[in-house]
C-alpha cells in the first residue's frame, strides 16, 4: 500500500522523467479504472505532461491545456514510466498512457481486484472533487501542532483514525505503525483521550514520514521500482525485538492488515489477544 513517502517519491521520479513528453494516445484496459467519460481518454492526445504532484497518497498526473489526471492507488496499485509499451496481454495494466516518444505512464494493478481507479478532471475541478475535498491535513510535512491536534479529538483509537484520509491525508498501514511507535502511544489510546504532551509526541512521530522520503531520494534512482526498499523498524517484525527497548514487538492480525507495537513502552507491558497466534504460524 503506497503511503505518502511512496507515493511522494514515485511522483518526483515520474516529474523528472516525463515533463515536456507529449501524448499520443491513452487507453484504459481495465474496465472500470476510469470513474469519469467527459472529457474522454482521447482529450489527452497531443498534449504534453507538465508534471507529476501528490494529493494525500493520490497522484496527479498534470497535462498542458489544464487537465489533470487523478489516481488512486488503492492497495496495490503502482503508476510507472516504462521505455517499451506493455503488451496489451498484461493483465496488471489498467491505464496506458502512450508517448509520442515511445515510452508509456502506466498504472497498473497487482493481484486479481480491479481496484484502483482514475478520473480525467478540469485541472480547476481536482480541488473539489470528493476524493480530495474530504481529505483531512496532508500528514506531510506536518500541520501545525494545534490542526493536528483539533483533526484527532475523536473518541476512536489511534491506530484506525490516523488511518482515516479524512481525518489526516497520506498514512496507511505500514507507516502509521511507525508513526505510533516513534510516539510510545498506544494503538488502542483513543484521539480524545491524549494530553497535550501526548499530542506532541505524535506531532513529532510523523516525521519519520519525511525520514522515509529522505531514505528513499538516497537508494532510488530514477525508476521507481515494484517494491520498495521501505525503511520500516516495527511493522510486520512482530517476534523481533524492540529496536529501541529490546521488548518483544507484538501484533494483533486483523482481516487485511498486521498492526505491531512494543508493548513494554506502548501499551503499558499490555499484550492484546490476537486470536491467530501469530507468532507460532510465522
Ligand atoms: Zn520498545
Amino acid at each position: 500500500m503506497p503511503e505518502i513517502p511512496e507515493v511522494e517519491i514515485a511522483a518526483r521520479r515520474l516529474s523528472a522523467a516525463l515533463s515536456g513528453a507529449e501524448v499520443e494516445s491513452a487507453l484504459a484496459p481495465g474496465m472500470v479504472t476510469m470513474k469519469t467519460v467527459n472529457p474522454p481518454l482521447s482529450a489527452l492526445e497531443g498534449r504534453r505532461i507538465e508534471r507529476v504532484r501528490r494529493i494525500g497518497k493520490m497522484p496527479v498526473v498534470e497535462f498542458d491545456g489544464e487537465l489533470s489526471l487523478l489516481v488512486h492507488l488503492m492497495s496495490a496499485g503502482r503508476l510507472q514510466a516504462f521505455d517499451k509499451r506493455a503488451s496489451l496481454r498484461d493483465k496488471r495494466s489498467r491505464l496506458l498512457i502512450r508517448l509520442a516518444d515511445g515510452r508509456e505512464l502506466r498504472l497498473r494493478e497487482f493481484g486479481t481486484k480491479q481496484r484502483a481507479w482514475a478520473k480525467l478532471l478540469p485541472a480547476a475541478d481536482v480541488a473539489d472533487d470528493e476524493m480530495v475535498v474530504t481529505l483531512g491535513p496532508e500528514a506531510w510535512p506536518a500541520p501545525p501542532l494545534e490542526e493536528l491536534a483539533a483533526a484527532i479529538d475523536q473518541p476512536r483509537h489511534l491506530h484506525p483514525m490516523l488511518r482515516d484520509q479524512r481525518v489526516i491525508a497520506g498514512i496507511g498501514r505500514s507507516w502509521v505503525d511507525e508513526i505510533l511507535w516513534e510516539a510510545r502511544l498506544s494503538p488502542f489510546h483513543k484521539g480524545s483521550d491524549l494530553d497535550s504532551e501526548e499530542v506532541e509526541r505524535l506531532h513529532a512521530g510523523l516525521d519519520v514520514l519525511g525520514r522515509a522520503l529522505e531514505h528513499y531520494e538516497e537508494v532510488i534512482g530514477d525508476t521507481v521500482p515494484d517494491k520498495l526498499p521501505m525503511p520500516l523498524r516495527v511493522h510486520r517484525r512482530q517476534g523481533e525485538p524492540c529496536p529501541r527497548c529490546g521488548t518483544t514487538l507484538e501484533a494483533v492480525h486483523f482481516a487485511e492488515h498486521v498492526m505491531t507495537y512494543c508493548p513494554e513502552e506502548q501499551t503499558g507491558g499490555k499484550v492484546h489477544k490476537d486470536r491467530r497466534l501469530s507468532r507460532l504460524l510465522k
